[in-house]
């Protein structure tokens, strides 16, 4: 995708304001103010895409300041300060705000309308990205069609396929870090025993080159906008 003369900086500011989900929903529209919670800078070198905020994202503003948080840091075995380095991580979920809860008080999948909106022309303002870490099925869909109906089982245990580098971005298809995984994780023992050793050596090697040198003027950014 090509990039945009106002670069990553005004982009951020438009999805700061963004209504879409209230103004021009596709369907229901969504149930509060919107809060796009993302974090992104022209030189990250590593980019996570999970799903969307929950409700104590929604609530702080701060992604994977979570349980869930914590398990996606040890799989990639990096400290929370590394975690939160804006100039080497960025997090670009499939749909940047909470999305609400169903009747059954689970969150509710990613708005629609957020990832054809935003999620590539985010990437695209980052050209230093060389590992793109795809938690959870919304997020492998969308940057692996070919996987599409594969099915999350079968698109993580292909992770040695997807994550050919051939000059771009590799991709690292992950389960989401829910305690709702622990029965997959003891189903799939290849999953800790042979991907993460290479998902962690991959993430070392991106984080010791330090922050990509930058392609325009930038500072790491977040959005996170005022409830
Ligand atoms: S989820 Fe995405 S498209 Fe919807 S209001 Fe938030 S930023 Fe806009």
């Amino acid at each position: 995708m090509r990039r945009r003369p106002g670069g990553l900086e005004e982009l951020l500011g438009e999805i700061g304001s963004c209504r879409v989900c209230v103004e021009r929903s596709q369907g229901a529209a969504l149930p509060h103010e919107p809060r796009p919670v993302i974090r992104a800078s022209r030189t990250a070198r590593i980019a996570i895409c999970g799903q969307a905020p929950g409700t104590r994202v929604h609530a702080c503003g701060v992604p994977f300041l979570d349980p869930s948080g914590d398990r996606l840091r040890a799989w990639m075995a990096v400290t929370r300060e590394e975690f939160y380095d804006g100039t080497r991580v960025a997090i670009v979920p499939m749909g940047f705000c909470f999305p609400g809860l169903d009747t059954h008080g689970s969150d509710l999948p990613p708005r629609r309308e957020c990832a054809p909106l935003w999620h590539d022309r985010v990437l695209a303002e980052m050209p230093g990205l060389e590992l793109i870490l795809l938690v959870g099925a919304w997020a492998q869909r969308w940057h692996l069609p070919f996987m599409r109906g594969a099915g999350m089982t079968a698109t993580v245990a292909a992770w040695r396929e997807v994550t050919g580098a051939d000059g771009a971005a590799m991709h690292f298809p992950l389960p989401h870090p829910s305690w709702r995984n622990n029965a997959w994780i003891k189903r799939n023992p290849w999953f800790e025993v042979e991907l993460l050793p290479a998902l962690r050596g991959a993430v070392r090697r991106a984080l010791d080159a330090g922050p990509a040198p930058p392609a325009g003027p930038v500072a790491p950014k977040e959005v996170a906008a005022k409830k």
